[in-house]
């Protein structure tokens, strides 16, 4: 034995997402594989140890320490400081100590991993089939989490005391569920049962056999998930399918399926690498894939290319599938646009006029959370709404944040976001923030993140516009506060996710958005860093007759664009002024004298007016819903394009009315709806290009950063990336927040901090 000079003493904290996800275990079987004395433990910074060996040990150590991390971790910083050697023998694991700060990460919820599934199929093991089986590295975290340190008293399951068996699994330092908070068993754990409409228990049976059978004879069925619960149905019963969108109120938006294995997706869409990656990710977001015909039910997606699809991501769900056979919807559980419901009771009562039975148990849910979705373009992932499986991972930012900072968000999509150091805390998706119960989820996300990162804001972080709920709840904390315009946060959060810093061309495509000069923006070419922009062009705005009627009834926009169009009124023959011949003439005229018809320059509103106009849809029953089909339409073969006409000026002004002008031509010539749908995209890709050439030859930029729920549209999005990138344009897209408001605070909080760095 070496004699105790050689050896070296040091004291390591490592901060990062370190705890829930088995580190200290890990760490434990580290030290003794190297033969190091010491001890770890967990405080509400994160991970702590002191190691004592020989110098090369320990050297090992610290590489492998960050190395050789568990799957669920996300190593931040490992920092070591020397200390003197004590000379002491073994290595320990400590309790864990409330703390005066609370940086520790809690991390993401995980699907169920390869070693409980083994365990839930096996005959002979004690948790055989037994639907909240979990361990270290998987199962129930950001849902559970009422507080940190992340400790089983402070989660939901702080109810149910472990068994003899479990305890002795998790004080087992060898063991797979060594310090695995939520770790149980059916002697110990959470119930499933089965309850009749009402939320009464159903007599006998077992309730997942019981539930599977519901299914399959065509009825809706409530289950309780890991955010709350959804609503399920077979996926391949029509009437059933037809049935639940009838109860929900909700007609045309689709519904996402779950599939029981990757198989069994591939049989309902095309599933490349990329997509059979993301589909079996301990994430599980539901992936748009492209639909195959006939494999699920024409309700289940009316009219779309693509369906979500998503494969089981709690024990529950797996034994659920597998007892059905077959894919079955699942959906949020609200009734229209309310949040999810995630608390027993209010299930209960919100959802006894929709489900027929609810399959529920006895695990609180902490956090209400819905699904993930994402779809794969260009070999890669991007996030169409970010919630369980992402939340609450932080985005790592380039610059610091001098002080913290809340950014509020918009009023479609709502998240909020909490900053501070290098890190914004992006929320799990709250919803349209247009009624009492999503401002409730918001205001009290905001108050359980604060606690759990222990971020304490003192700049908040609004948009624009007067009327957002979200506004003028940040008005009203009084703190130092930065007013964000909606589009300079699309360009900015889309930034932060590329960790570029600008300045760029920001073209930011939206549906609407509160402008500087108090119209309504969304067509726009920005030149914009972190901190400020300046309104490079713009699509000349068009008056929406009726306002926000307007946005419900497409052909009202289609009626204001011909009218821009063709002054002296619009060629004959038109379907779109037939179908609405009662009401043409006002709402032309309303556009025209600008009554209750604000101007927008919108570029969402555009693409209504081209949908309206080609027949797809006069009336919308979901946002975004007529672009959404209009793409659908279009032919992918089609090159042709339409040209716009530009007007120039200190900002200049692209006439979308040319594009449609174009259209209608085309139409009353008889060109096929397909052809007019593409050419019209091609024209949207054309009129991007153009936009961005003449922003670069007056402010010598050549890096494009696209954003705004636009750029949602595949089709939009690669024929513009296509024409950017010939004429030498760097392009940055977003990958890991959405392009929609989804991403919106997260651009408002880079702003707000570069503002802040700037004094
Ligand atoms: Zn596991
Ligand atoms: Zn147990």
């Amino acid at each position: 034995m070496n004699s105790d000079a050689a050896r070296v003493r040091k004291s390591v904290r490592v901060t990062g997402t370190v705890q829930g996800v088995g580190f200290r275990p890990f760490v434990y079987s580290l030290a003794a594989r190297l033969g190091l004395a010491g001890f770890v433990g967990n405080d509400s910074e994160g991970v702590f140890a002191e190691i004592e060996g020989s110098p090369a040990a320990v050297a090992e150590f610290l590489v492998a320490v960050e190395r050789d991390a568990p799957p669920l971790a996300r190593v931040g910083q490992v920092v070591s400081t020397s200390m003197r050697p004590n000379g002491s023998a073994g290595f320990t694991i400590a309790p864990s100590a409330p703390g005066a700060q609370r940086t520790a990460l809690v991390s993401a919820d995980s699907a169920m991993c390869a070693d409980c599934l083994a365990e839930l199929r096996d005959p002979a093991d004690r948790r055989y089939r037994y639907p909240f089986i979990n361990c270290t590295n998987c199962g129930p975290r950001f849902t559970i989490v009422a507080d940190v340190p992340y400790d089983r008293p402070n989660t939901t399951m702080a109810p149910f005391a472990m068994c003899k068996r479990c305890a002795a699994e998790y004080h087992d330092p060898a063991n797979r569920r060594f310090h695995a908070q939520p770790v149980c068993c059916p002697a110990c754990g959470p119930r499933l049962s089965l309850r009749s409409a009402g939320g009464s228990p159903r007599a006998a049976g077992e309730p997942l056999a019981a539930a599977a059978a519901l299914l399959r004879d065509g009825q809706v069925l409530a289950v309780k998930g890991l955010g709350g619960y959804h609503l399920a149905v077979d996926a391949r019963s029509e009437a059933a399918a037809a049935a639940l969108r009838a109860r929900k109120h909700r007609e045309d938006k689709p519904f996402a399926v779950m599939a029981a294995g990757l198989a069994a997706a591939r049989e309902l869409g095309e599933v490349d690498e990329t997509a059979a990656a993301l589909l079996t990710s301990p994430r599980r977001p539901i992936v748009l894939l492209p639909r195959l015909p006939g494999a699920v039910a024409a309700a289940v997606a009316p009219g779309n290319r693509t369906l979500g699809v998503m494969l089981p991501y709690t024990p529950l769900h797996q034994l659920l599938l597998e007892a059905v056979g077959g894919p079955i919807v699942l959906t949020s559980g609200n009734i229209s646009d309310e949040p999810i419901a995630y608390r027993d009771e209010d299930a209960f009562e919100r959802l006894a006029a929709i489900a027929d039975a609810f399959l529920t148990h006895d695990r609180a849910i902490h956090i209400r959370t819905d699904d993930s979705v994402v779809r794969v373009w260009g070999g890669g992932e991007v996030v169409i709404r970010r919630s369980r499986g992402y939340v609450p991972e932080p985005v790592t930012t380039a610059h610091r944040f001098p002080r913290p900072v809340l950014a509020c968000g918009a009023e479609l999509k709502n998240t909020f976001c909490l900053a501070s150091a290098d890190r914004a805390f992006v929320s799990h998706h709250i919803g349209d923030l247009e009624n009492a119960a999503t401002l409730r989820s918001f205001t009290e996300g905001i108050e359980h993140f604060g606690r759990l990162f222990g971020i304490e804001p003192q700049v908040v972080a609004y948009d624009l516009h007067p009327e957002y709920l979200s506004t003028k709840y940040a008005l009203d904390l009084g703190l130092d506060s930065c007013g964000v315009q909606h589009h300079h946060a699309h360009i900015a959060s889309c930034l932060a996710d590329n960790g570029h810093d600008g300045p760029v061309i920001g073209v930011a495509f939206d549906g609407t958005g509160y402008g500087t000069d108090g119209t309504l923006w969304g067509g726009e070419f920005l030149v914009a860093d972190l901190a400020g922009f300046e309104r490079a062009g713009h699509l000349e705005p068009v008056p929406m007759p009726g306002g926000a009627a307007a946005i419900r009834q497409p052909w009202r926009m289609a009626a204001a664009y011909l009218r821009a169009a063709f002054p002296g009124g619009p060629p004959p023959g038109l379907d779109v002024v037939k179908r609405n011949e009662r009401n043409w003439a006002a709402i032309t005229s309303m556009a025209e004298r600008r009554v209750n018809a604000p101007l927008s320059s919108s570029a969402g509103r555009l693409f209504d007016a081209v949908a309206a106009l080609l027949s797809v849809r006069d009336t919308i029953n979901y946002e975004g819903q007529a672009a959404v089909e209009l793409e659908q339409l279009a032919d992918p073969g089609e090159t042709g394009s339409y040209r716009v006409a530009i007007s120039d000026g200190p900002s200049f002004r692209i006439q979308g009315a040319s594009l449609v002008q174009t259209a209608a031509g085309e139409l009353t010539e008889g060109a096929p709806a397909p052809v007019i749908a593409a050419r019209f995209h091609n024209g949207i890709a054309a009129l991007i290009e153009e936009g961005c050439v003449l922003a670069a030859e007056r402010h010598g930029l050549d890096t494009v950063a696209l954003s705004g729920g636009v750029f949602q549209n595949l089709l939009v999005t690669g024929r513009a990336v296509a024409r950017l990138e010939a004429r030498g344009f760097r392009v940055l897209l977003h990958s890991r927040v959405p392009c929609n408001d989804g991403g919106i605070s997260l651009g408002q909080a880079v702003v707000a901090g570069a503002r802040d760095r700037a004094g």
